[in-house]
């Protein structure tokens, strides 16, 4: 017989006998972490992942180690084959994992590399349940959702918990309460709680407040209604967190303190906010972190000191949104136009490159079917800079040509970004080299030119997911090129990749003859990691995602350059620093 208060302290206590079921990884040391789980209600789209890195940043800051977990509803393994049209990026951690846009924000927040063991989809628990059942791990018990789905949840937070050595996990539950597919995580979550015991979790329901305009008044019924779905789950809020457009009204959030049993000073408005940003701030200022500290009591555990230096560099940045003092626009290139989300990493690269050096980035987005040589510059006559992201297929491709061509003629600042970069190639093996059928077999497999062709380990895969080259890669730097100085002339770096097509190695020398300069390669292998054209204000490609590793104290080189040179472009008097220049200033 196991007693509850036991069923902590066994490491194995799989039991045919009784109805306890969870598994606990050897070693783990309950009361040590802590957990803040954080559900949406009334509608999904509300910015948890942002609300919750934004609430674990204030405590990261305050010397406490935190670490995320996402948790999806979607039975996919990872998120490598999700559509960004519909989901978003897909973000590629540094261990080559491929997930939800979430992920990026927390990264940024908190300026950690996270991993796969901060982010779990449906599929991949019960991938792993099914794998434990045919392994006969459960004893000739019938498997079911509870305890043993429910189980293999909390034994992935337990673990992360440990390996981490978080004092606090921060588990955002992806959708919406009421969500079939997310019930087990949120019964899963109440499990923990009373396992865990008193002071282990605190939950945090993130709501909405309607203001419709016809009426002119906020409306919180439907937030009442939410909020007691999650009560009716066996879960009592611990805070309740209000989106809403304007600050929620005092009534409004008296009447959902009334209706939620939670008391009114943990009933927080979280309206819009102009940048992301300055979230941390609004949450700080409502006094929510320490609200929390002591619901989870480890006020104790605290470093002021650290805060203060930590919360004051935050400032420094925070303090220059929106009194940037130039402004330059970037043409985007993209399939994806209609739908920003699926260039969220890029739009935050840029907006932390702006930001340090006090410009204001606009975006133009450019479809790209329509663009030919012909029209080209009607549609770029207007920006400062280019950027050709990633991307997958044939649409479009001979428009961003196009648009990469008058970028190198016209001596317009240009970054290529994986996809951007194949085709910076092509244009210059047709244009410069003189190679007019140079193409990608990406989309014409039948070329007799196929400057970019497939790498070599993936003509022997089949079948799409998690199969691309993936995650962090080291880069090797050509001493005296321009991505050598913006890297601090060092001579590695590392950046993430997805990408399955590469720079044919045959084709390198006749590239470099020309004058191209592939100033970053893979260390072991031949494959080309970044291109410059020398003599050219800026113009440079690179087959990884630079934009994943872009934080907001830390922007990316790359970025940092395509901004400066964006603005020397629009402001030729001013004797604005070059690429180089600038990317030294915004390191000091
Ligand atoms: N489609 C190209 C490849 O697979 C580029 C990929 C990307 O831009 N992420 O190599």
């Amino acid at each position: 017989m196991v007693d509850s208060k036991d069923l902590l302290a066994s490491v194995s206590d799989v039991s045919t006998e009784t109805e306890y079921f969870s598994p606990i990884p050897n070693g783990y040391r309950k009361g040590k972490t802590r957990y803040v789980i954080v559900m949406g209600t009334v509608m999904s789209g509300l910015g948890k992942g942002i609300f919750s890195s934004c609430l674990a940043k204030l405590l990261q800051d305050k010397g406490l180690k935190v670490t995320p977990i996402k948790l999806e509803g979607y039975l996919n393994i990872d998120s490598g084959t999700l559509n960004p049209f519909r989901h978003g990026e897909v973000f590629v951690l540094d261990d080559g994992m491929e997930c939800d846009m979430d992920l990026g924000t927390y990264e940024r927040m908190l300026d950690q590399n996270l991993s796969r063991a901060n982010f779990s989809t449906s599929g991949q628990l019960y991938q792993s349940v099914l794998d434990k059942e045919r392994q006969g791990d459960y004893l000739g018990r019938d498997v079911q959702m509870i305890p043993h789905v429910t189980g293999e949840v909390k034994l992935k937070l337990r673990r992360l918990a440990m390996e981490s050595n978080a004092d606090v996990v921060f588990v955002e539950i992806g959708g919406t309460v009421g969500d079939l597919e997310n019930a087990f995580y949120i019964e899963a979550m109440r499990e923990l709680a009373y396992e865990e015991g008193p002071d282990s979790c605190c939950f945090v329901g993130l709501t909405y407040i309607l203001e419709p305009k016809a009426l002119g008044e906020q409306k919180s019924k439907a937030a009442q209604l939410g909020i007691k779905q999650l009560m009716q789950m066996g879960i009592q809020p611990d805070i309740i967190a209000c989106r809403a457009e304007s600050r929620v009204s005092e009534q409004v959030r008296q009447k959902i303190s009334v209706f939620s049993n939670v008391p009114f000073e943990r009933v927080f408005s979280m309206h819009d906010s102009a940048s992301i940003y300055t979230i941390p701030a609004m949450l700080r200022d409502c006094g929510l972190d320490f609200e929390v500290l002591r619901l989870l009591k480890i006020e104790d555990r605290i470093n002021l000191r650290h805060e203060r230096a930590e919360w004051a560099r935050w400032c420094d940045f925070t303090d220059k949104i929106g009194k940037e003092k130039y402004t330059v626009t970037i043409g985007i290139t993209g399939k994806y136009t209609s739908v920003r989300d699926s260039y969220a990493s890029i739009l935050h690269a840029l907006e932390h490159s702006g930001i340090a050096l006090s410009a204001r980035v606009k975006i133009k987005w450019i479809e790209t079917t329509g663009v030919t040589d012909k029209n080209v510059s009607a549609h770029l006559r207007d920006v400062e800079g280019i950027i050709v992201p990633g991307g997958f297929g044939v649409r479009g491709v001979e428009g961003k040509i196009a648009c990469i061509r008058y970028a190198r003629e016209n001596n317009v600042p240009y970054l290529g970004l994986c996809l951007g970069f194949q085709m910076a190639v092509i244009e210059f093996a047709r244009d410069v080299c003189g190679l007019g059928q140079a193409n990608s077999t990406e989309s014409d497999p039948g070329c007799c030119e196929p400057v970019i062709d497939m790498l070599p380990e993936q003509k022997k895969i089949e079948g799409l997911g998690g199969n691309m080259r993936l995650g962090g890669r080291d880069v090797e730097l050509k001493s005296g090129t321009i991505a050598w100085k913006l890297f601090e002339e060092k001579t590695q770096t590392r950046m993430r990749f997805r990408h399955r097509y590469e720079v044919d190695p045959r084709y390198v020398a006749v590239l470099e003859r020309h004058g191209m300069v592939f100033s970053g390669k893979a260390p072991d292998h031949p494959i080309m990691q970044i291109l410059e054209i020398p003599g050219h204000p800026f113009f440079m490609g690179t087959q990884a995602h630079p934009c994943l590793t872009s934080r907001p104290l830390r922007p990316q080189p790359m970025f940092v350059a395509l901004v400066a040179s964006a603005m020397r472009r629009r402001y030729p008097d001013e004797h604005l620093c070059d690429c180089v220049e600038a990317s030294q200033k915004v390191r000091t």
